[in-house]
């Protein structure tokens, strides 16, 4: 009989407990354990799943096959390296390290090792983004607010790394062109770093891409709107809900059409097809550690890979740069 896939998790705070859950709930792997520097903290969650507490990182290395890392993001690269010099299979937490140089390393590293390496943007398994694999997405305007009220938990980076980097990576999913301009802005207001951020993407195609993030707001909120010839799209990634408005010459009968309404466009006679995609509800850190298993097993390949981590981290940090040229406490 086939050996189980053995798994532990690297970091057991707000986050990587719920990686331990969610391990601990997936068939056919076997969840070994947990380390944290706060060993009352591990100690905690390894009594609560029946698995085991190790006391240094090379004990636990010893017993796995693959790690979760979910550390506080300056710890990524020092943790992931020991892991892939191990040849352990990786998944770390987005950003998926502090610093573009770092994050080359660890995929050299785990090319040279072959290892997975893969990282936490986890908006990409957003119930309410997945349907948009269903149009063909061609973005000339991206419109992005990511509002989240203030936590101390995450303040230790600039909000472009903590939240922004979750639009940044939507948003080279779906504008596959190099970048022109970035224009950039940002202040702080609760920390001495920056709270909220403004940037705005030009890439060579044309295409443009303006986001806002803020860790200093009453509600939270988490909005994109998609704007292309012919095609605007809402998701509402918070509230999964997403809304597509197309304007075609003569209805097809498209069963996907709720409402549709006669426009006049140069003599053309359009309609306008609404449409709202159907939104199937499921844990998405659940689907990305399944990912991670599968593709360990070879039979799915990582969602988001080290690259697309590490892409994302370079257009962050540009985009960061470009704030502290203007930025004053
Ligand atoms: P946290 O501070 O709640 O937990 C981090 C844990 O790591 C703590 O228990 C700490 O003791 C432990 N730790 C620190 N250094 C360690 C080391 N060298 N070895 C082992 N354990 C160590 O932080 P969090 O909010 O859970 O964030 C963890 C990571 O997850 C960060 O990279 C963060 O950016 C990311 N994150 C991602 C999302 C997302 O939406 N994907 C959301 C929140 C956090």
């Amino acid at each position: 009989m086939k050996q189980q896939l053995k798994v532990a998790v690297i970091g057991v705070g707000h986050l990587g407990k719920h990686h331990v859950e969610h391990f601990y709930s997936l068939k056919n792997i076997a969840l070994v354990g947990v380390y944290d520097i706060d060993k009352a903290r591990a100690e905690k969650i390894s009594d609560k799943y029946d698995i085991t507490c190790f006391s240094t990182i090379d004990e636990l290395l010893k017993s796995v096959d693959a790690v979760s890392i979910v550390t506080p993001t300056e710890e990524h690269k020092k943790v992931a390296i020991r892991c892939i010099k191990n040849k352990k299979h990786v998944f770390i937490e987005k950003p998926i390290t502090s610093t573009v140089v770092d994050a080359d390393q660890l995929i050299n590293l785990a090319e040279k090792n072959k290892t997975i390496i893969q990282i936490g943007h986890i908006e990409r398994l957003n119930p309410a983004i997945l349907p948009l694999k269903e149009y063909s997405i061609n973005p000339r305007f991206i419109e992005v607010q990511r509002l989240a009220p203030y936590m101390e938990r995450g303040s230790d980076v600039p909000v472009v790394l903590d939240l922004m980097i979750h639009d940044i990576d939507l948003i080279l999913t779906f504008i596959s062109s190099p970048i022109k301009d970035i224009e950039a802005t940002g202040i702080s207001i609760m920390t001495k770093s920056i709270d909220i951020a403004n940037a705005r993407i030009t890439f060579k195609n044309g295409a443009v891409a303006n986001l806002t993030s803020s860790r200093v707001a009453k509600d939270r909120v988490r909005k994109m709107k998609i704007f292309q010839q012919d095609l605007y799209i809402t998701v509402d990634l918070l509230m999964s809900l997403t809304e597509v408005y197309r304007a075609v010459d003569n209805n097809k009968n498209n069963p996907k059409t709720i409402m549709s309404a006669p426009l006049e466009s140069n003599g053309r006679n359009r309609q306008i097809l609404y449409e709202k995609p159907s939104i199937i509800k499921q844990d998405a850190l659940k689907m990305e550690l399944t990912n991670f298993v599968n593709s360990i097993k070879g039979v799915e390949k990582p969602i988001v890979d080290g690259k697309a981590g590490r892409n994302a981290l370079e257009l962050a940090i540009k985009i960061q740069d470009k704030i502290l040229e203007g930025f004053k406490i």
